[in-house]
């Protein structure tokens, strides 16, 4: 059977990574999060206190940024210029700071590039906000996940005490919804469902039942590639 590029795009705290990794690992596919990308630019930004809004000083940044994953024994680490960042790009300071960074032309440009560059090998399962859209507008199979805002808050909040830290509901419905807001307003590259992308509600959906569809939808693209 051909092998395809597999886009799942959303809004945050959807369940698109545990879905991705999860598809990659059945299909025996690699997976990769972009979002993960841009958390680590911020990291950088945020370590280094570079300005925003001075492009020369982002360019600058963003030549001396090098990202690669890694797969360890709980899963994927992002490493940022060959450190483990893992448990930084998931802090809510990172958070707090993501969206705007993402916004900016000369990131999504740099991080667009290598997004591209690592879906040359297809075999990948990649998750975002504009990979449908931007990054593989040709994916053989595009997901646009949904879930309702109150499962979503309490699915990150879940995740941030695994974490061991204890965020109120009401600061992670903030960023949630604040994210969103400037994720599908922003002029370059904004969140939206490709018109040829697979909706999935996730909202009443155990990881195995969506898995399952997913898997489905992927086995059926995989054998229509092949008949072209
Ligand atoms: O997926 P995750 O929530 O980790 O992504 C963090 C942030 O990175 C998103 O809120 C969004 O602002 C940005 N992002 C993006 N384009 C992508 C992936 C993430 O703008 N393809």
């Amino acid at each position: 059977m051909s092998e395809i590029i597999i886009a799942i795009d959303g809004y945050s705290s959807c369940g698109k990574s545990t879905l991705a990794r999860a598809l990659a690992a059945e299909l025996n596919y690699r997976y990769i999060d972009s979002g993960a990308m841009y958390r680590a630019v911020t990291l950088f930004f945020l370590e280094r206190g570079i300005r925003m809004d001075q492009k020369p000083e982002v360019e600058s940044a963003l030549d001396q940024i090098h990202i690669d994953f890694q797969h360890g024994p709980d899963g994927l680490i992002t490493l940022l210029n060959g450190e483990n960042v893992e448990e930084g790009i998931r802090s809510m300071a990172v958070a707090a700071k993501v969206s705007p960074v993402a916004t900016i032309p000369e990131v999504r440009r740099a991080l667009v590039r290598q997004q591209q560059a690592l879906g040359r090998a297809r075999q990948i399962v990649m998750d975002g906000r504009d990979i449908g859209t931007v990054v593989f507008p040709h994916a053989g199979l595009k997901i646009f996940l949904t879930a309702s805002l109150e499962e979503r808050v309490r699915r990150r909040s879940l995740q941030l005490l695994a974490k061991g830290m204890s965020v109120p509901d009401d600061e992670i419905r903030k960023n949630l919804l604040e994210r969103d807001y400037i994720d599908s307003t922003r002029s370059d590259s904004p969140l939206m469902k490709a018109p040829d992308a697979v909706v999935l509600d996730n909202t009443n959906l155990t990881e195995e039942e969506q898995l399952l569809v997913a898997v489905t939808l992927a086995l059926m693209r995989k054998r229509r590639s092949n008949l072209y």
